[in-house]
C-alpha cells in the first residue's frame, strides 16, 4: 500500500491511474477504522481497479465545543488494517496541506444540510461538504463509498454532486452492526461498559418501529410517541435530538407513511452523540 501524504502527489497518483484507463474507487475516513469502514474498501476493491482511502479529521466539520480534540486517532491500527484490506493507497494529509492559511472557500448544500443532524449542529454539512468535495478533486475518483448510517450526509453528498455536475458516482453501502445491532461508529469508543450495554436501544427502537409501520400503523404521531417512549425508557437515554419518520429523499417529517420512509434518530447517551437509521418499506 501506498501512503500519500501531499495533495499534489495524490493528484499525480491518480492522474497516472486514470491515463492507464484504470478505475479509481475512493474511500473517505476520519480514521479509527472499524467493519463499517472495512465493509466500503471491501466494497470498492470488488468494483474498481483502485482504491483510495483517505484519513483525515477535518477541522471543518466540527463545532466549537465538539469533539475534534478527543476523536479517536490510531494511525498504526489504521494502516495494519488498510494493509490487511489491501487497500492501495492510504492518502493521510495534514491540515496544514488542505487549509493553507487563506482559505476561504466554502460548499454549502440548502435545505437539506439544516435537517435532522443539521440542526443541531450548525456549520458541521458545510465542513462536510468542502473536504468531500477537496477530496473528489484531488483523488478523482470513477467512484466515492459512504455508509448509510451517516444517511443525511450521504444525502447531502449526493445533492451536492447532482447540483455541481460533478463527475462521480456516489455509492451508499448498507450499516455494519455490533452483535446486538449497534451500528459501528468510531465514537462508540467513548461509551463505557455500562453506556455501550445501553446504547443497543437504539436499534431495538429502530426495529421494533419497523415492525409496527409493517404491521399498518402508519401515522407519525403514534411512531414518534412509540419511539420516544422506547428510547426515554433507558436511564442513560440523556437527551432524544430526533426520532420520527422522514421522507428519504427530502428528509423532511411525514405525516402518514408512504411506499419508503427513513426512520432515524439522534441520541445522547452520557455524553456521546449516536446516530442510526434505518429505511422500511410501509
Ligand atoms: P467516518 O470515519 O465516521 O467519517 O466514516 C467514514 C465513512 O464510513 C462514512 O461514509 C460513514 O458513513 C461510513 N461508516 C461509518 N460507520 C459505518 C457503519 N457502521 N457501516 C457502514 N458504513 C459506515
Amino acid at each position: 500500500m501506498e501512503l500519500i501524504r501531499i495533495p499534489r502527489i495524490m493528484h499525480d497518483t491518480s492522474r497516472g491511474h486514470i491515463l492507464h484507463g484504470r478505475s479509481i474507487g475512493f474511500v473517505p475516513t476520519m480514521g479509527a477504522l472499524h467493519e463499517g469502514h472495512l465493509s466500503l474498501i471491501k466494497r470498492s476493491k470488488d468494483e474498481n481497479d483502485i482504491t483510495v482511502v483517505s484519513i483525515f479529521v477535518n477541522p471543518l466539520q466540527f463545532g466549537p465545543s465538539e469533539d475534534f480534540q478527543q476523536y479517536p486517532r490510531d494511525t498504526d491500527g489504521d494502516v495494519a488494517k488498510l494493509r490487511k484490506a489491501e487497500a492501495d493507497v492510504l492518502f493521510m494529509p495534514d491540515a496544514s496541506q488542505v487549509y493553507p492559511s487563506g482559505f476561504m472557500t466554502h460548499i454549502e448544500v440548502g435545505e437539506i444540510s439544516e435537517k435532522l443532524c443539521g440542526a443541531f449542529r450548525p456549520g458541521h454539512f458545510r465542513g462536510v461538504v468542502t473536504i468531500v468535495a477537496k477530496l473528489f478533486n484531488i483523488v478523482k475518483p470513477t467512484r466515492a463509498y459512504f455508509g448509510q448510517k451517516d444517511f443525511q450526509q450521504a444525502a447531502v453528498i449526493r445533492k451536492m454532486v447532482k447540483d455541481l455536475d460533478v463527475p462521480v458516482d456516489v455509492v451508499v453501502s448498507p450499516t455494519i452492526r455490533e452483535h446486538d445491532g449497534l451500528a459501528m461508529s468510531s465514537r462508540n469508543l467513548y461509551l463505557n461498559e455500562e453506556e455501550r450495554k445501553a446504547a443497543c436501544v437504539i436499534y431495538r427502537c429502530l426495529i421494533q418501529t419497523s415492525e409496527l409501520l409493517k404491521s399498518g400503523i402508519i401515522n407519525k404521531e403514534k411512531l414518534k410517541g412509540f419511539m420516544k417512549e422506547k428510547l426515554s425508557a433507558e436511564p442513560l437515554v440523556r437527551e432524544i435530538q430526533y426520532a420520527s419518520m422522514y421522507d428519504p429523499e427530502t428528509l423532511d417529517e411525514v405525516e402518514n407513511a408512504g411506499k419508503e420512509v427513513l426512520l432515524a434518530v439522534s441520541v445522547k447517551i452520557g455524553g456521546t452523540r449516536l446516530i442510526d437509521n434505518m429505511l422500511v418499506k410501509a
